[in-house]
């Protein structure tokens, strides 16, 4: 089989996509790696330290894991590999961590850009346009207005998951959160916001990327 056109499914919100687009997955956004299991066509955002975050079914509800890449491992056969993204697979807007977080601080300070409790006169897309042109002007047009708009995206994806997971995680999964993402403090705005909407299309979306 062409592995080029084979289609994956993400561990995160199981949607199936073609080999030669899983770098560009909105799951993956905001992970400089990722890990690819051979045995069972599956990838994972991987962290700076090696935990995987993947989702699995409990109790009918959807819970985001979070383990140690070796634990992750042990559970399987070795026929996995883990592979780092290349610099030209990685999406045209790559921002180093600290544009990252003048991105989220920057976002932050235009609320009508996430807080959808705002009246809708408060934040439409005329406003919101001109916001997301503010931020991509605050960050020196490294990244577009659009660029920035899908990167906040994904990061208040990452953060929401992470968010829903505390909530829902009892006990022993609880011990692995303490591996804090490294946007987790800067996001703390949003965290009363992605408790109130908790939809699985929020979690993740397969959603191709427009222009
Ligand atoms: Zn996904």
């Amino acid at each position: 089989m062409d592995r080029e056109n084979a289609m994956s499914t993400c561990g995160v919100c199981f949607g199936k996509v073609i080999n030669t687009d899983i770098p560009l997955h909105s799951c993956l956004q905001g992970y400089e790696q990722f890990h690819y299991d051979e045995e069972t066509s599956h990838f994972y955002p991987l962290t700076d330290d090696n935990v995987l975050i993947r989702c699995k079914i409990f109790d009918g509800k959807k819970e985001v894991v979070l383990q140690n890449l070796d634990d992750f491992e042990k559970e399987k056969t070795d026929s996995s590999i883990s592979k780092k993204l290349s610099n030209k697979s990685r999406q045209k807007a790559t921002l180093s961590f600290d544009d990252e977080e003048v991105l989220i601080l920057e976002v932050r300070a235009r609320e009508p850009l996430w807080n959808f409790q705002l009246n809708i006169q408060e934040r439409n897309t005329r406003i919101t346009n001109k916001l997301w042109n503010e931020v991509s002007q605050a960050l020196g047009g490294k990244i577009s207005a659009e660029g920035a708009k899908q990167k906040f995206k994904s990061l208040h994806d990452t953060y929401r998951k992470i968010i829903q997971a505390e909530n829902l995680a009892s006990g022993s999964a609880r011990k692995n959160l303490d591996r804090k993402w490294r946007h987790y403090e800067s996001m703390d705005f949003l965290r009363d916001l992605c408790l109130i909407k908790q939809t699985v299309s929020n979690m993740c979306s397969v959603e191709a990327e427009h222009d």
